[in-house]
């Protein structure tokens, strides 16, 4: 497996102690602060304990902090707001919703009996009127499962099952004349359709949702996450409907504070009366807390104090970026430095050796957004200046946004108009849409892609009837078509060719002709080594284990050889057991010379078998080069 590894999600999350530490000191510091009331205008409020205090930070990955009263249930009450403003965004369409509720900052009191003058609709969905007005949405969408679907979505948001406090609902519809008012008020200006009640009816029940601090840290950490909850990886939200929640959460979550707390702080969040506070760091976290003293907004005194804290002790700050640190091009080289394990003929060579430096490998890292991905393209561009074929390898990058793969893809189709190509490597964590996928396009390893590169080269120079015709296999081209090999045709292969043709006759005498369909294991590892393998068509890749400390060992393409070329030969003399596989990627055909036919070579003819030793010795000394060269790239990973 290529890319990024992740734990399996069964392993148990790995939590700092630290971090647990540092949350206990904020409580520690915080629980003298005893600034504020509880509520008391929902009688059933009154009855919270001011002294309770929890804390709760969960991360993007899955990791929970909880400290003090993390456990104790609580009502959601205006937390509640943004996310039945998902819902509804969810069911009925952004389009539908923002005609009936607006997303500006009211600069009124929370439970404000007004509507926008401007527009006759709730400013936004964090008052009341907005909220009453939504939930009035829900449930005329669905009258008679509004309740159930709004249950179960929350539950899902928060992974595990919620319900309605009873008794604080009860208190809540009892006492809640203001709220029945703004319904009523809503009912007149036709933002909502029918009879009030119903949806006011939502609005207390969903309001009385029983919570813990870490269901409220587990919701917001699922807003961080696009909508996918990090602990259950449920997505009950939608990624573009989860950006305009934070949005009005950032703009009008803390109601009359909103900006002050925007300017502190810098997170989008929501409190409610019932002592919670929810704050979002988008893509990062979701931090809780519950203490039921509020300020004169409605807003926990120590819940404000500990998120403040947090975001200054942290550098959570929503405008606080650092600027790209990193560069998401980790390396860049010309083919020159690197090549495949194609092993390729001296005619192939000649051919593509001189043109080695047209080829760009350019190695990506990190998250691809477009910040990264236009320092990206920018290095293709580079590198398309003299280069022909470029092989981006995005091996190391953990993420490419939709935005990202899209600009990519742009670039793929101006490189090609220009004559260039763009190949894609190691990319299939990264999902990459059918035209970036396609073959002879993206490769499985840089290997690949290299080779891949090459046979472009010989494409460029040889015209395409020399090139491509006959190959197989993911963008292989073979120079060569596979040929029907007899005894005189061998004599003119490889290392025979520079001997004297009676010398030479002594040789092929004594070779056999094997033919391979594609797929066949020519030779296999731990086997006996009693012959030497001459090729004659086709192509034969070697594959050595990997061994792995940690996982399963994998084969690797060690070279691939083609016509003219010898293998076996490294067990043949040391008489050791085999030590690679050698599989036939295309139909082929190889002159095999048995041990037992080499004997006999030495015996009645030494000069022939002194020639082709000498053949075979020069031969050795290539490859030992080239796999020098090849070790030296390892150093490099
Ligand atoms: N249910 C409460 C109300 O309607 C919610 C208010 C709040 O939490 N700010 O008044």
């Amino acid at each position: 497996m290529t890319g990024i590894t992740k734990a399996p999600s069964s392993s148990a999350p790995i939590r700092s102690s630290l971090i647990q530490q540092l949350l206990e000191q904020q409580l520690e510091d915080l629980r003298d602060c005893r600034e504020g009331e509880v509520a008391d205008y929902i009688p059933e409020l009154a009855k919270a304990n001011p002294e309770d205090f929890g804390i709760v930070l969960a991360t993007a990955d899955g990791r929970v902090y909880a400290v003090g009263d993390w456990e104790k249930t609580f009502t959601i009450q205006s937390i509640s707001k943004p996310f039945m403003y998902g819902l509804a965004l969810s069911l009925l369409s952004p389009s539908f919703m923002e005609k009936k509720v607006g997303v500006e900052p009211s600069g009124d009191a929370f439970n404000a009996i007004s509507l926008d003058p401007r527009t006759g609709i709730p400013r936004n969905p964090m008052i009341n009127a907005g909220a009453i007005a939504t939930a009035a949405q829900v449930w005329r969408h669905d009258p008679g499962r509004a309740e159930a679907l709004t249950l179960e979505f929350f539950s899902t948001l928060a992974g595990r099952p919620l319900a309605v406090n009873e008794s604080v609902y009860e208190s809540e519809r009892a006492s809640g004349h203001r709220n029945r008012a703004i319904s009523h008020l809503l009912r007149n200006a036709a933002v909502i359709e029918e009879e009030p009640e119903p949806g006011l009816d939502l609005y207390f029940r969903q309001c009385s949702i029983g919570v813990t601090c870490r269901d409220l840290a587990v919701m917001a950490a699922t807003l961080a996450c696009q909508g996918r909850n990090p602990l259950t990886q449920d997505e009950p939200l939608n990624p573009a409907i989860t950006t305009r929640m934070l949005a009005v959460m950032g703009s009008c979550g803390m109601y009359d504070y909103a900006g002050q707390w925007l300017y502190d702080v810098g997170m989008p969040a929501k409190s409610g009366v019932g002592g919670g506070v929810l704050a979002v760091v988008p893509g990062r976290l979701g931090i809780a807390v519950y203490s039921p003293r509020l300020d004169a907004f409605g807003n926990s005194v120590r819940g404000i104090a500990t998120c403040r804290r947090l975001s200054q002790a942290l550098e959570l700050h929503l405008f606080d970026q650092t600027p790209l640190q990193q560069s998401p091009v980790r390396s860049t080289y010309k083919g020159t430095e690197r090549r495949s394990r194609r092993w390729r003929s001296t005619a192939e060579a000649e051919v593509i050796d001189p043109l080695r430096s047209q080829i760009k490998v350019l190695h990506a890292q990190g998250v691809l957004d477009f910040a990264a991905l236009e320092n990206v393209l920018g290095s293709i561009e580079q590198a398309a200046t003299d280069g022909a074929v470029i092989i981006l390898d995005l091996g190391q990058v953990s993420e490419l946004p939709a935005a990202s793969k899209a600009l990519l893809q742009r670039q793929a189709e101006l490189l090609q108009t220009a004559g260039k190509q763009l190949l894609l490597c190691r990319s299939s964590h990264l999902e990459l849409p059918a035209a970036l996928s396609r073959k002879k396009f993206t490769y499985a390893s840089l290997d690949l892609a290299l080779e891949a590169a090459e046979d472009l080269l010989l494409e460029i120079s040889c015209g395409e009837e020399s090139a491509g015709e006959g190959s197989a296999g993911e963008g292989s081209a073979a120079l060569a078509a596979p040929q029907k090999g007899t005894p005189t045709d061998v004599g003119l292969l490889g290392l025979l060719a520079p001997l004297a043709a009676d010398l030479r006759e002594a040789i092929t005498e004594r070779l056999e002709l094997r033919q391979y369909a594609a797929g066949t294991l020519v030779m296999g590892r731990q086997q006996e080594s009693d012959q030497l393998f001459l090729v004659a068509s086709g192509r034969f890749s070697i594959f050595l284990p990997i061994l792995r400390p940690e996982a399963p060992s994998r084969l690797a393409r060690m070279a691939t050889f083609s016509e003219g070329m010898v293998f076996g030969d490294a067990a043949f003399f040391s008489g050791e057991l085999r030590m690679a596989d050698v599989v036939a990627d295309t139909d082929g055909s190889c002159w095999l010379l048995q041990r037992s036919a080499f004997e006999e070579l030495q015996e009645d003819n030494p000069a022939a078998a002194i020639a082709l030793l000498t053949q075979l010795a020069i031969d050795l000394g290539r490859k030992v080069a080239l796999c020098g060269q090849q070790l030296t790239l390892v150093e490099d990973l």
